[in-house]
């Protein structure tokens, strides 16, 4: 399979709220985002699997000048951080609705739960991460 399709089949994914990786036909791990070979033995062989899109938040960085994000200008607050999914795989995420006084009290209490949002913008389905209600029940 080409790395286009995979990518484009994520995608297509993502439209339709799925979270999609490839999974190692030898040793099990998980791909994420979905590469073509593994990457943890090497194995060339993976298959498609839906992930749960929940997991823990692992680090929370807040946003300044230096690594704001222009394509997010509009997603209001938001922090940067590394979410484990249930899954197995960890990756850097956009954390939205979060401000930075909250993340200076939320860094505290890591890790979080957090669980995947698909937000339509500019036509396409995006993936950012949300924290769970129950956690952002303190700062109501
Ligand atoms: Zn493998």
């Amino acid at each position: 399979m080409k790395i286009e399709k995979i990518v484009s089949v994520f995608y297509e994914g993502l439209e339709q709220g799925k979270l999609l990786g490839r999974r190692c036909k030898e040793c099990g791990a998980i791909e994420f985002p979905p590469r073509y070979a593994c990457n943890t033995c090497g194995y060339h062989e993976t298959e498609w699997v839906e992930l749960k899109g929940k997991g823990m938040l692992q680090s929370l960085i807040t946003v300044s000048t230096l690594n704001a994000d222009p394509w997010n200008d509009d997603l209001g607050h938001y922090c940067y951080g590394i979410v484990e999914l249930e899954d197995g795989v960890s990756f850097n995420a956009t954390i939205t609705n979060i401000k930075k006084k909250q993340a200076r009290i939320l860094r505290n209490q890591l890790p979080l739960p957090v669980h995947a949002k698909f937000e339509q913008r500019d036509g396409y389905k995006t993936l950012f991460f949300e924290l769970d209600d129950e956690v952002m029940e303190q700062f109501k």
